[in-house]
């Protein structure tokens, strides 16, 4: 099954790895796809991660999700001061507004 997908082929190794370490294995499909789709949606060409067992489905999409929390954010503004925090911030520095989900 799809696990993961990506426009940036950096992310998907990234998750790629952070998948391997947890013992879940993965195929990764569309490795080389880049410009000249021709009548493909541009969507169908991002690399994407296949689960080869599913059974393990549950633990890697917690594993994708914990990335994507905190492995992939950038700057954010406080949605309380407008305050610019950096990505290593987990609450505002300024106000301690937790980070918006
Ligand atoms: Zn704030």
């Amino acid at each position: 099954m799809l696990i993961y997908t990506h426009e940036n082929p950096v992310v998907v190794a990234n998750v790629q790895n952070l998948l391997t370490m947890a013992g879940i294995e993965v195929l990764l499909k569309n490795q080389f796809a880049s410009g000249g789709v021709g009548e493909l949606a541009a969507v169908d060409a991002w690399p994407e991660l296949w689960l080869v067992n599913e059974r393990q489905a549950e633990k890697a999409q917690q594993i994708i999700a914990n990335a994507k929390r905190q492995g992939q954010r950038e700057d954010w503004f406080c949605p309380h001061c407008k305050e610019q925090n950096g990505a290593a911030f987990e609450v505002c520095w300024q106000c301690e507004t937790p980070f918006p989900e």
